[in-house]
């Protein structure tokens, strides 16, 4: 009668031992070093993050240091100026350095204190997961190595002055295109190389097992305690819930405690331009099953297979696979996956910023928006958001490329509420 007890006892059953989600996941990766490394790593954290010494350590961390929990927050503006659909936000913008990336780097660098590791690894490519990174290295007293494309130094130099300022050393990458693929690829290398006084952390829920597993351990504290402050709140569930899906690690943080609940889950994958292979990054709508980095996914793949280019103004959310559980959940039926593009997310963008005094990142600004849609097709109920970041890297950005807002919203036929 009810699907949703399917899931009573989902954690427990994934991933299996081999860190698969049905028939995705897992570990592809050739290099012998790497492959021991990868499985060394998911050895200590299986024993580590299970003791109470370390899940103590951090519950304080997330308590003092990033200020959790971060509210939830009823958007009674937003909602009336839309319709009947009521509007709440989990203010993942709120968490130190502005976004969910800190928590699964502070429990990557919390694990590597117990594993005695000295340096902690990663790459960036818009500096976001970079500098989360840097934070928590600068915390553990760790060494922080970050590759970073040359294009993409020049591109982001306010968060390549963070990572040297909190301490990070930012390793340009100089071979290939000199962006995101490229430094993973110099990022692996050095791990391989490393892996006996370093550990690598990606950022977000994807690559080899047991990355995408950890990360969303991490981040299952935004929906565990979106769940109970929303019931707190209003008494009942959320109709839907929704967030952005990148790698796709603060959706998974937030959908996972709502699995076995009668609650509609959906993502919400960037339509860039548009349709296009090269134009969006809407990897589980127009991609299909493949490798790459290391696991099996749903990819982005141009004629030779190869991971296709993507694109979309939210540079957090241009990646072209997507972490292993989303895919077997869309295979499920369990969370649904829709659209949205670069101009609806600056509309919503501009809309919460004006009603309600919150600039949204670009990236949660596509979760916003449909919500939006949702609130205008006239239904009752209501639905809980996963605000992931703060709008501040994305101000120049936006001005310089959409304005303030009374123009741009009245050119779309928007009614703006003030
Ligand atoms: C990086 C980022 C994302 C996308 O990453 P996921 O792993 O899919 O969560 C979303 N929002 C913000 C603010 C980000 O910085």
């Amino acid at each position: 009668m009810n699907k949703y007890r399917d899931y009573d006892n989902y954690l427990k059953e994934y991933p299996d031992a081999d860190g698969c989600f049905g028939k995705y996941g897992g570990n592809y990766l050739e290099d012998p070093e790497l492959i021991k490394a990868f499985n060394e790593y998911a050895e200590a954290y299986n024993t580590i993050a299970q003791s109470a010494q370390f899940i103590n350590e951090l519950r304080r961390i997330r308590r003092d240091f990033q200020g959790r929990p971060t509210p939830v927050y009823h958007c009674q503006n937003l909602s009336n100026l839309l319709g009947r659909t009521q509007i709440y936000l989990k203010r993942e913008d709120l968490n130190h350095t502005g976004a969910h990336k800190l928590n699964h780097c502070m429990g990557e660098g919390l694990l590597a204190k117990y594993m005695g590791k000295k340096k902690l690894i990663a790459e960036t490519g818009a500096g976001q997961h970079g500098v989360a990174l840097a934070t928590a290295a600068a915390y553990f007293g760790m060494e922080c190595d970050i590759y970073m494309g040359e294009v993409d130094i020049a591109k982001q130099a306010p968060n390549v002055t963070r990572m040297k300022m909190l301490g990070a050393n930012v390793v340009p990458v100089s071979f290939g295109l000199k962006t995101l693929k490229e430094a993973v690829d110099a990022a692996f290398m050095a791990y391989s190389k490393e892996y006996k006084d370093a550990i690598y952390c990606i950022g977000t829920a994807a690559g080899p097992h047991p990355f995408p597993l950890m990360v969303r351990d991490f981040q299952f504290c935004v929906g565990a305690e979106a769940r109970d402050q929303f019931v707190e709140m209003t008494g009942h569930l959320p109709d839907q819930v929704i967030a952005c899906v990148g790698g796709g690690s603060n959706s998974i943080g937030m959908f996972t405690p709502f699995l076995a609940d009668p609650v509609e889950l959906v993502g919400v994958e960037p339509l860039g331009r548009g349709e296009k292979i090269g134009d969006n990054a809407a990897t589980i709508t127009y991609g299909k099953e493949g490798v790459m980095h290391g696991f099996n996914s749903i990819m982005l793949a141009d004629e030779n297979g190869d991971p296709a280019p993507v694109y979309s103004n939210a540079s957090g959310l241009d990646y072209p696979s997507v972490g292993p559980e989303h895919a077997m959940l869309h295979d499920m039926g369990r969370i649904s996956y829709v659209t949205v593009g670069d101009e609806e997310a600056i509309e919503a963008l501009f809309l919460l910023s004006r009603n309600e005094g919150i600039i949204p990142a670009i990236e949660s600004s596509h979760a916003l928006a449909h919500a939006i849609r949702i609130a205008r097709s006239g239904i009752t109920g209501s639905v809980l958001v996963n605000l992931s970041g703060r709008g501040d890297k994305d101000l120049d950005f936006v001005a310089e490329h959409y304005g303030y807002g009374p123009d741009f919203l009245e050119k779309r036929g928007v009614k703006s509420g003030r």
